[in-house]
């Protein structure tokens, strides 16, 4: 039987000016009922965080949507993604780069996700159980990267398996606390750290590298 999704619905002020039509059709190609839990499916479509339990939130489209746009993604690149969660964001990475390598702590959430993306059909995503503040060395570097879950300070492996020109988005600050969502883009010599906005994600857990 076809199943039929409905579509996100969102006004212009919630997309944070998102303009990139691209992102915003992948977005709405997305099914995000499927990606939460039962008694929650009737919100999936509202622009809100929801839990997706053990502890753990899937975020609010329009900022899926802001940060997605930051890594300004062509098509061609191999992104690493901390924190795989329900898999969302994994989802609209998969649909707008080559390649998507995921990272998660949480052995249930890491098993879920990718039974939710094969029910999509989305098989360029590779999965990892493990802590992101490794990163995934043996497939480094890295054209961009995406952190979903926030670190106190950006951890030092992350910055190592970025690619020259590559560019990574963060939220970063205190635990339970508001955090900034930073961009980074390396040049070929330097840093370039940008503030965006003030963000309220789940702290990244695990060894703190
Ligand atoms: N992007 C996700 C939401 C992420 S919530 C989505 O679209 O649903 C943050 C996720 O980061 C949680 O699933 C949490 O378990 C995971 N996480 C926290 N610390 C981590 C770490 N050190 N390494 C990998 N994943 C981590």
């Amino acid at each position: 039987m076809e199943r039929r999704w409905r579509a996100i619905s969102f006004s212009q002020e919630v997309f944070y000016g998102i303009q990139d039509k691209r992102i915003i059709d992948v977005i709405k190609s997305i099914p995000r009922e499927i990606f939460v839990p039962d008694n929650l499916k009737a919100s999936a479509y509202l622009d809100s965080a929801l839990p997706i339990g053990f502890g753990q939130t899937i975020s609010q489209p329009s900022l899926v949507a802001y940060m997605t746009q930051l890594l300004e993604l062509t098509g061609k690149e191999k992104v690493l993604e901390i924190g795989t969660g329900s898999g969302y964001q994994t989802a609209i990475l998969a649909r707008l780069a080559n390649r998507v390598y995921t990272i998660e702590i949480v052995e249930e959430l890491h098993e879920k996700s990718k039974q939710t993306l094969a029910t999509l059909g989305i098989k360029n995503v590779e999965y990892k159980l493990g802590n992101g503040y490794d990163g995934w060395e043996e497939y480094a570097p890295f054209d961009s990267i995406m952190v979903t879950a926030a670190p106190p300070h950006i951890p030092p492996e992350l910055l190592k398996q970025l690619k020259k020109n590559g560019r990574m988005v963060i939220p970063v600050g205190p635990q339970n606390q508001t955090q900034i969502l930073k961009l980074i883009i390396k040049t070929q010599d330097s840093l370039i750290e940008r503030d965006t906005h003030y963000v309220r994600f789940v702290p990244m857990v695990g060894e703190c590298k």
